[in-house]
């Protein structure tokens, strides 16, 4: 969960507006605008470390009734993802690869780096909800939110740019709308088919590592730990895996769109 102080988060934003959702097969080149090919991943396993680093909601994120801890769960699907992804011939960096905290700065300056120019970079995190639980355990199940949204940065000229800009401080430096949402489009169609998942669509927001990322970059709110059932899933080995293939699939049909285009604007080039 991204409850962290705006200062550091989000510097304020259009958070909850969910966008028009379609899906990464039926998108089409207008939608998509010229995707760039895509030689690697930087993967963002959200939160991470303990206090007094950093608060307890920064260190630890959201936290299931059982216990566990948004932090271990990104981290244990950003290694999964790593794994899936290099065997595909990615490049993959990880932001943290052990339980430590790295601020939102360190985050987006990786993905900053030269080299991963051609690269994308996604964010993992887990949701929570501060409905209060009421009636019987059966019921909460149903009653607390659940599934995954996928954030993007608004628009540009969008509703919360300018209060955006002027509050926080922070630079944008993401200047790939097109690409960002075809990204989360991709990956959304792929975790919507995971039997049991609730598609909450994609939404924009100014988060730091979102805006601060010179490469096409999405964060994803990957179910709700908050919510006993899907809580108790996020916390398995089996369900961990499902995410991080369903991950992996999407950035590799993002991938396989922008190698069409390229080749495409190449073959075009050519003629001309
Ligand atoms: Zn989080």
């Amino acid at each position: 969960m991204l409850l962290l102080p705006t200062r550091l988060l989000f510097a304020f934003a259009g958070m909850g507006a969910a966008i028009s959702f379609s899906g990464c097969a039926t998108m089409d080149s207008s939608d998509a605008g010229p995707l760039a090919p895509v030689r690697g991943v930087v993967i963002d396993a959200g939160h991470g470390g303990n206090p007094p680093e950093a608060s307890r909601e920064e260190c630890w994120g959201a936290i299931a009734s059982s216990g566990f801890k948004e932090k271990n769960g990104t981290l244990a699907v950003a290694r999964k993802l790593r794994s899936l992804l290099s065997q595909q011939g990615y490049g993959v960096v990880l932001t943290r690869d052990s339980d430590r905290f790295v601020s939102l700065e360190e985050r987006a300056a990786v993905a900053s780096r030269p080299e991963h120019r051609d690269w994308v970079f996604v964010s993992i995190h887990f949701n929570r909800s501060h409905r209060k639980q009421r009636a019987t355990k059966l019921s909460a199940a149903y009653r607390q939110p659940r599934g995954f949204e996928i954030y993007v940065m608004p628009r540009r000229g969008g509703r919360s740019t300018v209060g955006a800009r002027a509050s926080s401080g922070y630079a944008t430096v993401n200047d790939s709308r097109p690409s960002n949402l075809a990204l989360a489009r991709c990956i959304a169609e792929r975790l919507d088919a995971i039997p049991g998942t609730t598609n909450r669509g994609i939404k924009e927001a100014w988060f730091v590592v979102l805006r601060s990322c010179p490469i096409p970059a999405v964060l994803i709110e990957a179910g709700f730990l908050s919510n006993p059932e899907e809580g108790a899933r996020i916390a398995t080995e089996a369900y961990q895996e499902k995410l991080a293939r369903a991950i992996a699939d999407g950035i590799r049909d993002y991938a396989a769109r922008a190698s069409v285009y390229a080749a495409d604007s190449t073959s075009t080039r050519g003629r001309s």
